[in-house]
């Protein structure tokens, strides 16, 4: 983190200071998690659902830390800091600290694929200068703040993933990173049951663009719902990104794709002929965001080249587990909504050999949460799927309108059928999906474990 001083501190959260000698010492690190603590850290007491960090804060100052952010005045001679809210004031010391930083800010958000975007655009940006980013997915309004106060004087760029599962919490987190310029990767049908509506949805995500300087780039995706932003941006400067459409400032176009993935690139800046080393149509799409993100804080097309090359995909996003020679697993099992449902099932049926979908409910999905799934189903028949497996309650659905479909009560019994099925062909590409709460990897594992 980029130093502070504690006298610093308690201006900058307008906080009242107790038992603390000496106001000039140094603080090297925040921490909110009384696991974790450092020496010479300030400890910052959040209240959570399932836990209240005032509980800890003797604990904290016992392991090392230097002084305690408090809502309340803790009854015990420990250095603290008295504030009237804990989490407002871990956001204005991360902004302080964002405000020291001479780094160049991207922030992004979307329904899917905003790590995918998020870790393209980091590995990109590494080949430009010391680059900050989002560490797995602290995106929410206590993980962006946390991210923030990550930063260092080395830092020249940084790139912060935005999530959200209520109105807003982008609107929040955007005012604190301040990014140069702001991207939504897409509107799908994600946490209906936090926004009511796809409407609902591209309003949440749109808040990103309220954090942007006044000489900010919005980035947006001429493929998904653009409309609306672009009624929203009139006086911003817009750049637009699409998988095909040429009208599109960044599109791809001669794509190719194996083993891995190669398109010519198009950007205002020129073309570049791009090899990335991961699958699926929707990574395609990733990476022309990723490029608009890097370019509009001063890549070179050369290192987009560099970056995507360097791209690797993360553990439960169209990861491949490989079984043999001719049998692969795509573990997708990380989340899914029905935008990434439908990505996946696309990717599933460019794949060699006998090709079996793994499908887990899908969660938060609201009250047509049924129909969705259907929809689901049909997408696999018409995309010639040749075996949904399914496990859950709705997924069922998923299994009867693919036309395909076996359904199984617990995960050991659909285990059984896909070893069948594993000796049965051998060429085989499995895809396994399910939303977080469905943790179908244990399915994998299980596979893993018998074969
Ligand atoms: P979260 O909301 O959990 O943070 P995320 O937006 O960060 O998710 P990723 O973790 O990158 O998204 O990917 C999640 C899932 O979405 C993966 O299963 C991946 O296959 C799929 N996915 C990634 N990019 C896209 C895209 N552009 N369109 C549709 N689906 C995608
Ligand atoms: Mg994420």
């Amino acid at each position: 983190m980029i130093p502070l001083v504690i006298k610093q501190i308690i201006t900058i959260v307008n906080g009242t200071s107790y038992h603390i000698q000496d106001e000039k010492l140094i603080i090297k690190e925040i921490c909110t998690d009384s696991r974790k603590i450092t020496d010479q850290c300030l400890f910052i007491a959040l209240v959570g659902e399932k836990f209240d960090g005032h509980l800890f804060a003797k604990q904290a100052i016992e392991a090392g830390a230097s002084v305690v952010v408090v809502n309340h005045k803790i009854d015990d001679d420990i250095p603290q800091i008295v504030v009237n809210d804990t989490y407002i004031a871990l956001g204005e010391i991360a902004e302080f600290v964002r405000d020291q930083s001479s780094a160049k800010f991207v922030a992004l958000t979307g329904s899917s694929g905003k790590t995918s975007v998020k870790e393209m655009t980091a590995t990109i940006l590494q080949q430009c200068g010391e680059t900050l980013y989002t560490q797995g997915n602290f995106n929410n309004d206590i993980g962006v703040p946390l991210t923030l106060l990550r930063l260092t004087e080395q830092d020249q760029f940084a790139v912060i993933e935005l999530g959200a599962n209520h109105i807003g919490e982008i609107a929040y987190t955007t005012r604190l990173v301040k990014p140069k310029s702001a991207l939504i990767n897409n509107i799908a049908l994600a946490h209906i049951e936090g926004f009511g509506s796809l409407e609902g949805v591209a309003t949440a995500k749109g808040e990103i663009f309220e954090g942007l300087a006044d000489d900010g780039i919005a980035i947006i995706n001429l493929d998904s719902c653009s409309d609306k932003w672009l009624k929203n941006l009139k006086n911003k400067t817009v750049w637009t990104f699409s998988i095909a459409d040429s009208s599109a400032d960044f599109y791809a176009s001669n794509i190719k794709m194996m083993d891995q993935t190669v398109f010519t690139l198009h950007t205002p800046i020129g073309e570049s002929e791009i090899s990335l080393p991961l699958v699926g149509e929707h990574n395609i799409s990733n990476a022309i965001a990723a490029s608009a993100l890097a370019i509009s804080v001063g890549a070179t097309l050369t290192q987009v080249k560099r970056g995507l090359a360097a791209s690797k995909s993360v553990k439960g996003r169209l990861y491949p587990v490989r079984l043999n020679q001719t049998q692969l697993i795509w573990d997708d099992s990380y989340n899914a909504n029905v935008g990434s449902m439908s990505a996946a099932i696309r990717v599933l049926a460019t794949q060699p050999g006998y090709r079996v979908l793994v499908v887990g409910d899908m969660a938060e999905l609201g009250k047509d949460a049924a129909s969705y799934h259907q929809q689901i189903g049909e997408l696999a028949k018409q995309q010639k799927i040749d075996c949904v497996v399914s496990v859950g309650n709705l997924s069922e659905l998923i299994s009867q309108f693919s036309g395909v479909g076996h359904h199984f009560i617990d995960k050991p019994k659909a285990v059984e059928y896909l070893l069948m099925l594993l000796r049965q062909h051998p060429t085989l590409t499995m895809l396994v999906k399910g939303s977080r709460s469905a943790k179908m990897e244990e399915l994998i594992a299980e596979i893993q474990s018998k074969i």
